[in-house]
């Protein structure tokens, strides 16, 4: 058995013992919100927004970005399970900002190792062979923190399985900080609209 399952079996375990009455959560989030955002292991988003188990969904992929499914989590987290608000929160010192979908694909066609980050950039030191497999796939890096948060909070507004009432707040997670800066165009796109004959 590896030290990491080890690790987390025995994590498991403690975590289980003192469970208590979170058995009687239920499946809607309680705080009827949604946050997407980057797998980085430096982002905790229920210590950095402060949530509890059952509180809200936390949906995230490389780079937070609003990929198609993250998209179909989104609309189920509304449509099924009632959320009203939605987070869309990239961060600095993303490692989708050091690659492009010719240099991931370049590395994979090379060899399956994992690559190294050199001075010079992305470099491949595996074994081959590798795979072209990644010719069909779409990597969704960005060379622009600030943009990347406006283009998803759009592409969210934008979409036709989105209802318009819903708020879409975008954010960037500073790592040296730890606290949320607003990208407040985003925000602007992703306002909700008010309803009309809506008194506020
Ligand atoms: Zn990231």
């Amino acid at each position: 058995m590896s030290d990491v399952l080890k690790e987390v079996l025995a994590a498991n375990e403690a975590y289980a013992e003192s469970f208590g009455e979170k058995a009687e959560l239920t499946i809607p989030p309680a705080r009827r919100f949604a946050v997407l955002t980057c797998m980085d292991a430096r982002l905790d988003p229920a210590k950095f927004a402060g949530l509890a188990e059952g509180d809200a969904h936390v949906i995230r992929n490389a780079g937070g970005r609003a990929s198609d499914d993250a998209i179909r989590s989104l609309v189920i987290s509304y449509k099924l399970l009632g959320t009203r608000e939605w987070f869309v929160i990239h961060h600095t010192d993303c490692g989708m900002e050091t690659f492009s979908n010719d240099t991931i694909r370049g590395l994979l066609e090379n060899s399956l190792e994992t690559a190294a980050l050199t001075a010079e950039g992305w470099k491949d030191v595996g074994h081959g062979p590798g795979s072209r497999a990644a010719r069909f796939l779409e990597f969704l890096p960005f060379n622009d923190l600030e943009q990347s948060v406006v283009d998803d909070v759009e592409r969210i507004r934008t979409h036709p399985l989105v209802p318009r009432n819903i708020p879409i707040y975008g954010y960037i997670y500073n790592v040296k900080s730890g606290r949320l800066i607003e990208v407040a165009e985003a925000t602007r796109i992703g306002s909700a609209a008010v309803a009309s004959g809506s008194s506020v």
